[in-house]
């Protein structure tokens, strides 16, 4: 299901198509999203919520805490579901 926005998330510009924020604020808050997942990232924490990362086998921090890994396996799997649906469901709808 998807929602239609009128406008941008932090503006009142129409947002880009099928996303939240216009292009100018995406663009912007992409960049601020990369330096605090890069930052995190370099601290071992969670770039997603800023908890203690996981770690990995060889006790390396990863990416994501915990809970987060696994709300992201979930929401991988469910994703995989669907595209499976879809791909029973018959012929090429892309163009
Ligand atoms: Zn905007
Ligand atoms: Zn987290």
């Amino acid at each position: 299901m998807t929602r239609e926005r009128l406008s941008c998330k932090n503006c009142s510009k129409p947002p880009a198509p099928g996303k939240v924020r216009c292009e100018e604020c995406a663009e912007l808050h992409n960049l601020t999203e990369a330096k605090r997942r890069a930052e995190r990232r370099a601290a071992g924490l969670c770039v997603v919520c800023g908890a203690p990362a996981a770690l990995d086998d060889d006790g390396e921090p990863q990416s994501l805490c915990p809970a987060d890994r696994e709300t992201y396996a979930y929401r991988r799997e469910q994703r995989k579901q669907r595209a499976k649906r879809k791909r029973t469901r018959g012929k090429e709808t892309r163009a």
